[in-house]
């Protein structure tokens, strides 16, 4: 872990959540539903960049320091990890749109394709850079592969089971599956593994909890991110 790289991260984790509070407060909304373009306390507009509280009653748009906290971390977790290697802006990039996109499926159970339908081509552009900085296309042609296997998986588990998975994790698969592809297949393998048994796990601890029932349908988005960061964080480390 490169100390210097992860407090660069955390800093700018910090100001990067702030400013993303605007946007996942409007995209906090349920399907199908309108973009909120009002304070839900006071009925004020927001603005078009509405920072991180309303204008007229003060409150906080959304719950505070959620974001700021959760993306300070998660970047100095990845900056520390990739530090000045060429595709740190990717997997930096990938942690500011992961967090959001777990911020909203808590919320209110959706990943909009708006985040996941533009991160994929973006996070792609990003790791194409970093293929021909340093002269390697083999990771980017397996990246690709993988965000296809990964998202084509995720299609076949949806139609096996309707109504466990929707078509945002399926484009949540394929954004993920193109960043642990860079990695390697293993770590594809490892995140999709342990974003499965970070499901399970919380799965059972929101029954335990009464949060959701047998049938009821918990977020998957937040533990396949968990479990990519988790691989994402590992794929460094020479397996004995
Ligand atoms: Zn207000």
């Amino acid at each position: 872990m490169n100390m210097v790289w992860a407090m660069t991260g955390a800093a700018s984790g910090l100001v990067t959540g702030a400013a993303l509070r605007g946007p996942v407060y409007r995209l906090s909304v349920p399907t199908g539903s309108p973009d909120r373009s009002a304070c839900e306390r006071c009925s004020a507009p927001l603005r078009r960049w509405p920072g991180i509280c309303c204008r007229r009653c003060g409150g906080s748009l959304g719950t505070p320091a959620v974001l700021e906290v959760t993306t300070a971390v998660v970047l100095a977790l990845v900056l520390g990890r990739f530090a000045d290697q060429p595709d740190a802006a990717a997997f930096a990039f990938l942690g500011a749109v992961g967090v959001p996109l777990a911020v909203i499926d808590v919320a209110v159970q959706r990943l909009p394709d708006r985040l996941t339908l533009t991160a994929i081509p973006a996070l792609t552009l990003l790791l194409a850079g970093a293929a021909i900085t340093s002269s390697k296309t083999g990771p980017l042609i397996r990246s690709l592969l993988c965000g296809l296997v990964f998202a084509a998986t995720f299609l076949l588990l949806a139609l096996i089971r309707p109504g466990q998975l929707g078509g945002g994790d399926i484009k949540l698969a394929a954004l993920l599956g193109v960043a642990l592809g860079w990695l390697g297949w293993p770590t594809l393998l490892a995140g999709a593994a342990i974003g499965f048994i970070l499901g399970g796990v919380g799965g059972l601890a929101l029954l335990a909890m009464r949060r959701t029932t047998m049938q009821g349908q918990i977020a998957f988005g937040p533990f396949l991110l968990g479990g990519a960061l988790i691989a994402m964080l590992a794929s460094g480390i020479p397996v004995k």
